[in-house]
């Protein structure tokens, strides 16, 4: 199979269960939004508009600027995606900055996952190296620092490759997906052993 740009969202997806992506691609299966998600998009609206009005230095960079929803892609890497802000220190990006609508700090694989690759996608268009990223969390915007090492890109594209491999085969993957999981996946219809 020739390898295509993946989008970054479905790393993400793919940590929470390998199925999503696999209706997603091979079935072709959009399935309707949950009430959760749009309540998602409020808040992330909300934060654009406050961040406008915060200062960088939470972040530990005075002199940054933050430019939100920026479509990102890289052919190198064959993925591409939205992230929801990118720091700036002049035309140079310094982190990617993920809103989380919780106030703890998210650590879930596939959220740094999601930021890894991000950050993946700057090194590569911009020739750079970045080292941190930042998730943005709750109302407040408490910041949490996440390192981008090397172990977490490569996780990136294992995941990748994954998806790859599924779309090949095009066999439903096995999911380890718990009941909690199942019951706020809007596939819960399509996957007949759940
Ligand atoms: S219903 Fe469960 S097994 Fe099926 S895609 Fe969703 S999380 Fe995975």
């Amino acid at each position: 199979m020739r390898p295509f740009s993946v989008p970054v969202s479905l790393l993400r997806q793919y940590c929470f269960c390998p199925r999503i992506p696999f209706f997603y691609l091979v079935k072709d299966i959009k399935p309707v939004a949950k009430p959760w998600e749009k309540q998602g998009v409020i808040f992330h609206k909300r934060q654009c508009f406050l961040n406008a009005r915060r200062r960088m230095t939470r972040f530990g960079l005075s002199d940054a600027t933050m430019r939100s929803n920026q479509l990102v892609s890289s052919e190198l890497l064959y993925l591409h995606g939205v992230c929801d802000s990118i720091l700036f220190s002049g035309d140079s990006p310094v982190a990617i900055v993920e809103f989380k609508s919780r106030d703890v700090a998210c650590t879930t694989p596939g959220s740094l996952i999601q930021l890894t690759a991000y950050s993946m996608i700057l090194e590569d268009l911009y020739n750079i190296t970045l080292r941190q990223g930042f998730f943005l969390c709750g109302e407040r915007g408490k910041v949490h620092q996440i390192d981008i090492t090397n172990e977490r890109k490569e996780q990136v594209l294992l995941v990748r490759d994954s998806i790859y491999r599924d779309c090949e085969r095009s066999l439903l993957p096995h999911s380890c997906a718990s009941e909690f999981q199942c019951g706020q996946c809007e596939f819960i219809n399509f996957c007949a052993d759940r």
